[in-house]
């Protein structure tokens, strides 16, 4: 018996399968997908791998004898069964060929943490040494990072939690654990854990609504799509309805029916701690049948929602990006609900979109794909129009209010210090009524923090972060019972005290510029004492049950202000909330990037569909300078179609996708020199592949140029972009160069259509 074994850790250059002979005593064991560990190389342990192939009899017939007895021998099984699919297996193919990675690298992203590694039950779980020491560091500011702060602040009342989680929850690093571990705040310790059943948790069922006639009529045609065959052309549609539409009802009745059929269904939300709701819904109609996934789940919980699906007992698998390589059989129905979210798009290697995923297994399965949205992507909007999905709308929102009022509050002219500066006059006159009728509002602010920057007065000077290119926000320090603030850097999480004087200058004049959302919080308090304010922002929901908790104080009327960060504007439903203010409008839709207008389009009429959900009107006040802004004016008029012609066209003139592929190579070293020559060297080696062949003929090389973030994290960073028509050509392109040019001190990543350009 000869099996084909790919070699997990491999780079691309080791990147096939490498055939290995099979002594008698595993030949029965052994089956395609499982993990074995082979010898390779000089390595003196064996290398784990993954059964791509078992050899058919006539395939090894045609192997010489001599070749045969070349062959090493697998030296043991690392798993008892197969822990990736056939399935799997072919979209890692595909991936590799997509994604500049390689075979394993796209395994491994498909695989729960748990199940890649060998045996055992033993789990790593870290805990504060001395609570009492870290609450004073807290106090005091002592600690160097936020990161440290986000680690202790979720650890102080927990006996300990798991590493992994502790690593998702806190976004850290395992370099930023083991510095908390050398400075005796944190100890590690292992815990047998013991693979309970999965927690039941209670539900009522809930009988579904009659639809409407335009439910229907989706419905209808979904209904359709599933029952008849493709034939090999994937059968993708779009369902656009403004929020509140009944968009997630037609999921739920068409993944009923799904499931009666006997098939199966995937239903993947942007981020799913942000919607309890959904979750709940979902729920009270599938009960038992649903497993979650979700990034908060401990692994152990993790591995059994993924065995419960790969075993077949969870028919309807709801989750995030990473949910849609979950092992389910037989699908019938993959929804992307909000499938112009971000979130979609991975941006660690593999760089794969949850969408590009989810059309290859809809083709393999012939099930149907559906993309939701209010306001659909450029680019979804896009293949609607070309026939390549097909548009389905549910123009009307289903509460008795109908659409929010919109007003835009023009902030020209109103003094910069003072409390209207924040909330302006006209807002606060608007939550002043709502409160005394006992209703409830939500205010969006998207950026976390106390200021966006510290500024010299006198010589112009802003407070940067020294290992970044940016500028530090300050922070309340929570924990103190002083006032106290510091200055932080969103991106390394570094932590500075704040400077007597000027660095530069030397003058006293150092002050904070535009306002985050806990000093929005704090406005809010001093309007409003007896109101109660929310805030949801990342700083707020580091713990695993933050985000209902908060979520939970709105619901039960404790609090008739909720305040956050684009996290507040998803998905949840609220009928109560009857006024939503959107502050610091201009910020929301001037970005870095071809993608900023959609963002911001979507984010704005996102937000503002949380108001007047049900039968109260709804009002909704946006703060902005640019009062002449087009797309502000498009979400004013409720006008997608304005704001698709304008973005499509813009897009068009720059070459951005759809109507072009952008392909980025993103270059980082901790020397300047370095990295620009690597990039240059890239460049060259571009360019010579292009004389060489002719069909890269039509693609366009743009020069090396710094990155916008020009430094991060200390390492300098520079750029090379490449455009062109055909996307597979410019992966083809870039691929040829990265699979031969070596990557040395200098790391590169390779983007194709990136969500960030930064
Ligand atoms: P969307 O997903 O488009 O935001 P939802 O499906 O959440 O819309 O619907 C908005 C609200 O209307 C929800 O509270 C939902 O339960 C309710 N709803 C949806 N469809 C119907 C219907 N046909 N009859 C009555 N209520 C409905
Ligand atoms: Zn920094």
């Amino acid at each position: 018996m000869i099996v084909k074994v790919a070699l997990s850790g491999a780079n691309r250059a080791f990147d096939q399968p490498f055939d290995y002979c099979v002594p008698v005593e595993l030949e029965k064991k052994l089956q395609v997908g499982q993990m074995v560990g082979v010898p390779f190389g000089h390595r003196k342990k064996a290398t784990p791998g993954y059964v791509v192939a078992i050899l058919e009899d006539s395939e090894v017939a045609d192997t010489s004898q001599d070749k045969k007895s070349e062959l090493k021998a697998i030296e043991s099984l690392l798993t008892k069964t197969p822990v990736v699919t056939n399935e799997q297996l072919r979209l890692a193919v595909e991936m590799r060929k997509r994604y500049f990675c390689s075979f394993s690298q796209a395994l491994d992203t498909m695989l729960p943490p748990r199940i890649s590694v060998k045996g055992g039950v033993k789990t790593r779980y870290a805990r504060l040494v001395d609570r009492d020491a870290v609450l004073e560091m807290l106090e005091t500011d002592a600690f160097r990072s936020q990161g440290h702060i986000r680690v202790s602040e979720l650890l102080i009342d927990q006996e300990g939690l798991p590493v992994a989680e502790i690593k998702a929850a806190a976004d850290v690093t395992d370099s930023v654990l083991q510095t908390l571990v050398k400075n005796e705040v944190l100890e590690i310790f292992s815990v047998e854990e013991e693979r309970k059943a999965p927690e039941v948790v209670p539900y009522e069922k809930v009988k579904a609504p009659a639809l409407r006639p335009a439910q229907k009529k989706a419905l209808d045609i979904l209904e359709d799509a599933c029952r008849t065959s493709g034939e090999g052309r994937l059968k993708e549609y779009l369902l656009h309805g403004v929020t509140g539409s009944g968009k997630t009802e037609v999921y739920l009745q068409l993944g009923e029916k799904l499931l009666q059929a006997g098939k199966s269904v995937m239903v993947l939300v942007p981020e799913i701690a942000l919607t309890p709701q959904m979750e709940q819904r979902i729920r009270s109609r599938f009960g038992l049948d649903v497993a979650i996934l979700h990034s908060r789940l401990t692994l152990t919980e993790r591995y059994e929602a993924w065995q419960r699906i790969a075993r077949g007992d969870a028919k309807i698998v709801v989750g995030a990006r990473s949910a849609v390589f979950a092992p389910l059989k037989n699908i019938g129905l993959i929804v992307l609900d909000e499938e112009h979210e971000a979130t979609y798009k991975s941006g660690i290697k593999p760089r794969y979109h949850a969408a590009d995923i989810a059309r290859l297994r809809c083709l393999m399965h012939d099930a149907v794909l559906l993309l939701g949205s209010a306001t659909p992507s450029v680019e979804s909007y896009q293949r609607a129009r070309d026939g390549r999905s097909t548009l389905l709308t549910l123009p009307e929102r289903i509460g008795r209010a109908g659409r929010p009022t919109i007003t835009l509050v023009d902030m020209k002219g109103v003094p910069k210090k003072g409390i209207h500066a924040i909330i302006s006059e006209s807002l606060q006159d608007a939550l002043t009524d709502a409160f005394s009728r006992d209703e409830q509002a939500m205010i969006l602010i998207n950026r976390r923090g106390h200021a966006r920057l510290t500024i010299c007065q006198s010589c112009g000077h802003v407070l940067t972060c020294g290992s970044c290119e940016v500028a530090l926000i300050s922070h309340l320090n929570v924990h103190s019972k002083v006032q106290s603030k510091r200055l932080l850097c969103h991106h390394c999480d570094r932590i500075y005290q704040k400077p007597p004087a000027c660095p530069s200058c030397g003058e006293d004049q150092l002050q904070e510029v535009g306002y985050g959302t806990q000093q929005v919080e704090d406005a809010l308090n001093t309007l409003f004492p007896a109101a109660g304010v929310a805030r949801m922002d990342q700083d707020t929901t580091v713990r695993r049950q933050s985000h209902a908790a908060i979520l939970e104080r709105f619901a039960t009327d404790e609090a008739k202000i909720l305040l956050g960060t684009q996290m507040i504007a998803k998905g949840h439903d609220f009928p109560n909330v009857t006024v939503v203010g959107i502050l610091s409008a201009d910020q929301l839709l001037n970005g870095d990037d071809f993608r900023a207008a959609e963002r911001g389009f979507s984010l704005i009429l996102q937000a503002a569909g949380r108001a007047g959900r049900g039968s109260l009107p709804g009002h909704v006040y946006i703060q902005a300078y640019n009062t002449e802004d087009a797309t502000l004016k498009q979400v004013i008029a409720h006008d997608y179609d304005a704001f698709f012609e304008t973005d499509a066209a813009y897009r068009k003139r720059l070459g951005y996708p759809p109507y072009s592929h952008l392909g980025i190579v993103l270059f980082s070293g901790h020397k300047e020199d370095e990295t620009k020559k690597a990039a240059e060297q890239f460049h060259k080696l571009l360019q010579e592949a292009k004389a060489r062949y002719e069909k890269y003929a039509g693609l366009t090389l743009l020069p090396v140029a710094k990155a916008p973030l020009s430094r991060l994290r200390n390492r300098y960073r520079y750029r090379l972009i490449v455009k062109g028509e055909n996307r597979q050509l410019i992966t083809e392109w870039l691929a040829l160069v990265d699979d031969t040019m070596p990557t040395g001190l200098v790391s590169r990543a390779i983007d194709i259509d990136p969500y960030s350009m930064l």
